[in-house]
């Protein structure tokens, strides 16, 4: 029976001391209106934050997340390069979440919403809400080819980080196993497209497989041998840094033996190698480090998207219709006080999932709150052992100083004492020996249970065919490789 039947039926039967009945009914009736249904859709940076700062607070939460886990993205890179383990950097999410009674974790993929019905879709599911925070982060973008990302596969969840460090791994156990010398040289010849953080980073730690880690573990093949191309289609790399400290990364990487092609555009990527505006790349091994795309969560509320796919927000992170939904961290277009775009990285997202649950109890108290204001803390990127670079305010750091505060950055923001002190472990084992515990070439089960080999995407992609005098197909666009994690 809801209240109001109690209400109606105590009122009708007037008995002594209905009134008190009545009230108390009506009392609870209130409460029962004010403790609100949250529905946050991602339980990344900023799904997670938002719902920890509401949990404990009087309302029913709900996490949905098509993941059971969430990941540590700045740390993907370390998953693809062998360095860490898929669980040292993710977690389930509903642990997280184990005493927080008031929170639910739905592992489901949000498909829709309905923002006049007030429910999220995840396929026949209606899952109803009093309030949306819609958190569902960015993809990637292949600057309209998306025909590229098969062959070249970005970084962005676990699944992708073991894919790359199966192609990479791959490259060197085929190498080993070819007898043609052409084919050997496009299997050791690694090529990351995007010269921003996430390119740097990857570009640095496959030159420290090559020709550290794996040096003397093969007969047949010379791992130091290996070619690594930065590809970069703007004038410097992390062009989000100051120019000196972009001018320190790429001397950094040709320390390592890495070839940075700057002012370098690519034209086209197939299952051989990658076309640019200055020639023709054979490389088994590609990486997308160039794009990134927002969710489509704009489309879901019929909101305004800017070119990155980016939903319009008002100054409180609602969506510019609908007063009852937020949209926060990656997936949000948001401006800081000098008008430049609120960058897309994880402090930001943090913030702003601080911030709607802010605006949402106080919402309910009946308070008002200032609009969001985003601060920056610093930019850091690293390049390899002994070497990164670090933007904090006025501060800038570079070597092994710079290293030493990217990695203490990290493993403090890592989440868990025990993840802390894994990775921590794990860095140290890594700088110590130049080895790599998580070398391990994994196969993708197929539904029936077997496995596919495969590299770079789909299946049959492994043989390298040899493609030598192939020409840029003329119409495609140019793409604007312009890496923002570190915007
Ligand atoms: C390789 C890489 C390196 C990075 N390095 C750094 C760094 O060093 N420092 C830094 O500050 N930032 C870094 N970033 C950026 C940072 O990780 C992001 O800005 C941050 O993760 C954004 O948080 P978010 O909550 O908006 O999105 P995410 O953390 O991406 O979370 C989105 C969540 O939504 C879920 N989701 C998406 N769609 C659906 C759906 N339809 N249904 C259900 N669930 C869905 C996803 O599974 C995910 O869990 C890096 C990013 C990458 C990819």
């Amino acid at each position: 029976m809801f209240h109001s039947d109690l209400t109606d039926f105590f009122a009708s039967a007037a008995l002594p001391g209905t009134q008190t009945i009545i009230e108390a009914v009506q009392t609870q009736g209130m409460h029962m209106q004010t403790r609100q249904r949250v529905v946050i859709v991602g339980g990344g940076f900023a799904g997670l934050e938002a719902a920890k700062a509401l949990a404990g607070h009087g309302f029913d939460i709900t996490i949905i997340d098509r993941e059971n886990h969430h990941c540590f993205q700045p740390l993907l890179y370390q998953v693809a390069t062998a360095a860490l383990s898929p669980a040292e950097i993710a977690w389930p999410i509903r642990s997280i979440f184990r005493s927080a009674r008031d929170v639910t974790v739905l592992m489901a993929d949000v498909t829709g919403v309905d923002p006049e019905g007030r429910y999220v879709a995840a396929g026949a599911r209606r899952i109803p809400y009093d309030k949306l925070i819609l958190a569902t982060g960015a993809g990637h973008s292949y600057f309209g080819h998306d025909e590229w990302a098969k062959h070249a596969p970005g970084l962005k969840r676990i699944e992708d980080a073991t894919t790359i460090r199966r192609n990479i791994l791959l490259g060197f156990e085929r190498a080993e196993l070819t007898e043609d010398a052409k084919e050997r040289d496009a299997l050791l010849t690694y090529t990351i497209i995007g010269g921003g953080p996430t390119g740097v980073e990857m570009a640095g730690a496959i030159s420290e497989i090559a020709r550290k880690t794996l040096a003397r573990d093969f007969r047949r093949v010379d791992p130091k041998t290996s070619r690594i191309l930065l590809i970069e289609a703007g004038p410097r790399l992390l062009p989000a840094f100051p120019e000196n400290l972009s001018a320190y990364t790429q001397r950094a990487l040709e320390r390592m033996g890495v070839t940075v092609l700057t002012n370098t555009r690519v034209t086209g990527i197939d299952a051989s190698g990658v076309d640019t505006s200055t020639g023709r790349i054979e490389s088994a091994t590609r990486i997308w480090a160039a794009g990134v795309g927002a969710s489509p969560a704009a489309s879901w509320i019929g909101s305004e998207a800017d070119r990155a796919g980016r939903a319009a927000v008002t100054p409180w992170l609602k969506a510019p219709v609908h007063d009852h939904v937020f949209i926060i961290g990656d997936t949000a277009a948001m401006k800081d006080a000098r008008g430049q775009p609120v960058p897309g990285i994880a402090p930001a997202a943090k913030q702003m999932g601080r911030f709607v649950a802010n605006v949402i109890k106080a919402e309910r108290d009946g308070r008002a709150v200032e609009p969001f204001v985003y601060k920056h803390s610093g930019d850091l990127a690293t390049i390899g052992r002994k070497a990164a670079v670090v933007k904090l305010g006025r501060f800038e750091l570079t070597g092994f100083i710079g290293w030493l505060v990217w990695s203490l950055a990290h493993v403090y923001f890592l989440i868990g004492l025990r993840n802390r002190l894994l990775v921590a472990l794990s860095w140290l084992l890594t700088y110590a020996t130049f080895q790599r515990g998580a070398r391990l070439v994994t196969r993708e089960p197929r539904v029936d249970g077997t496995a596919i080999d495969r590299q770079a995407g789909s299946p049959g992609e492994a043989r390298l065919p040899a493609r030598s005098n192939s020409q840029p197909p003329s119409s495609m666009e140019a793409p604007q490789a312009r890496n923002p994690m570190s915007q």
